[in-house]
């Protein structure tokens, strides 16, 4: 029997609701806090892909602030490359597909409305391959394709359908309704725990398994990348008595005896070995678990773990664990150690930004800037697309006081990435600040606010810009963005008193 025993669905709900009541403190329905706002006019029939995307956007923007949204650029444009590579071979062309990390130890991933997957650190963790994490990926993207958000393809019978989308409304309700994002509150946690009570329909599962299955082989994973998952984590004894969280997964994503032999049917033919991780595989994989650790105050145990790996194992595999250790030991200032680590993570390996990215992260925490910025600046002229490498050079290049080459290098930067490096502006609003811009600064900031969806925080900024200025032609490019911000301020109002009763 694959399906989790409902005396431990009752466990974690229970555990879930004492995790989220913070939240829902304030709420009236405190005796049923996973309840669901009602759709209103919104059903899952009538939610066209257009207004789908629209209330993905807001979601995101909201989530953004979110504890344990990854900000992390390396594993966020791994995940994200991932996912554009897969949707290339989506059935629809032109697919939405944004895909973020999730700081969570439990092995869980999601699709939320208008093509945003949320991966958890802890999926990436326990991942043995790339061609695992891929595959969860692909079928993720195939609820999204088949729309199985939207249609509200869930395993509540007709007659009572919640459309997934209400989860979608229940989390953005909960975020409007002024989460205080101080104290910690992880309102993807809480939407995962309403999720939780929903799931995808059996037949909803099959299609995204054939579909996902199909976007895998073609981008070249392997195609054994979801079945393979699956089967450790069935394997796995914890999972069994339902502490390692793979429950999560699974409710919402039903696995049943079908859906295995399915998978079994489609790939028994194919060969296994001939599709090996990507070094890049396994330093996000190694982050992933850094970032867990500094958030779980757990580092004991995993530097043990680590150090294991890096005496046992080879290659990138090998590499990954010591660069870990070395950011380990970084963060603890403990900065000869980190520079052995990094040299034992350089040992018998490609070149790789990952470790670049690391020196120079390095040398910046010692207040070695120059030594920070000639390193990343001859890494990212060899990886360009490395973004993680161009954000300690503007840092660099910052704490060196070279203002103009630090604005002119952002600004480069960010024609290159205009919307998925918000701390690109954050770094540019400090650099014109110090180089005595204030109302340049203003504007920066604000685009900041508005990609971290902090719309009343960026209208502020603007505002306070449209003060300083006095040169005609700057007066009217702010009351222009004003107009902008303010159209798309109300824009939201009204998606947000649609889904929100
Ligand atoms: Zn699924």
């Amino acid at each position: 029997m694959l399906s989790v025993p409902s005396s431990i669905k009752r466990k974690l709900a229970a555990v879930v609701l004492v995790a989220a009541a913070p939240t829902l403190a304030s709420a009236p329905a405190l005796a049923q806090p996973m309840g669901l706002p009602s759709m209103g006019a919104a059903s899952g029939s009538d939610l066209s892909p257009a207004m789908e995307r629209a209330l993905g956007d807001l979601i995101i923007a909201q989530g953004r602030r979110d504890p344990t949204y990854v900000h992390d650029s390396e594993i966020n444009q791994y995940l994200n490359d991932m996912g554009k590579r897969l949707a290339r071979y989506a059935p629809n062309h032109n697919l939405h597909v944004d895909v973020f990390g999730v700081l969570s130890p439990q092995f869980n991933a999601f699709a939320l409305p208008g093509g945003y997957i949320g991966i958890n650190t802890g999926l990436i963790v326990q991942a043995g391959s790339e061609s695992e994490v891929a595959g969860v990926v692909a079928h993720e993207i195939a609820h999204v394709t088949q729309r199985h958000i939207a249609r509200g393809l869930t395993q509540q019978k007709q007659s009572e359908m919640i459309a997934m989308a209400s989860v979608a409304a229940a989390l953005l309700a909960a975020l409007a309704g002024g989460v205080n994002v101080a104290s910690g509150v992880a309102a993807f946690g809480q939407a995962a725990a309403i999720d939780r009570q929903l799931g995808y329909s059996r037949d909803a599962e099959r299609e995204a398994d054939r579909v996902g299955f199909h976007m895998l082989t073609k981008a070249g994973y392997d195609p054994n990348g979801l079945q393979e998952m699956f089967a450790k984590l069935m394997n796995n004894a914890q999972f069994n008595m339902g502490t390692s969280g793979g429950n999560a997964y699974f409710s919402t994503h039903p696995l049943s005896i079908d859906r295995m032999t399915d998978m079994q049917n489609r790939t028994q033919l194919l060969d296994k070995n001939q599709y090996p991780s990507s070094d890049a595989f396994w330093y996000v994989r190694a982050r992933a678990l850094v970032l867990q650790t500094i958030e779980r105050h757990d580092v004991t145990r995993v530097v043990d773990k680590l150090q294991d790996e890096g005496r046992r194992l080879k290659g990138a595999q090998r590499s990954a664990a010591w660069l870990a250790l070395s950011e380990l030991a970084s963060q603890r200032r403990q900065y000869e150690d980190a520079k052995r680590f990094l040299g034992y993570a350089r040992e018998g390996v490609k070149d790789s930004p990952y470790i670049e990215r690391q020196a120079a992260a390095l040398a910046l925490a010692q207040d070695n800037a120059s030594s920070a910025l000639s390193i990343s600046r001859s890494a990212l002229a060899r990886w360009p697309n490395h973004r993680a490498l161009a954000e300690i050079q503007a840092r660099a290049l910052q704490k060196l006081g070279r203002h103009a080459e630090a604005a002119k290098f952002l600004q480069e930067q960010i024609k290159k990435w205009p919307a998925e490096s918000p701390v690109l502006y954050q770094l540019l609003a400090v650099n014109l600040a110090d180089s005595n811009q204030p109302a340049q600064a203003r504007r920066a900031m604000a685009d900041y606010y508005v990609l971290t969806g902090a719309l009343p925080s960026a209208m502020a900024q603007l505002q306070q810009a449209r003060e300083m200025t006095q040169n005609f032609h700057e007066q009217s490019r702010i009351d222009a963005e004003i107009r902008v911000l303010r159209t798309r301020m109300d824009q939201e109002k009204a998606l947000l008193e649609k889904f929100s009763s």
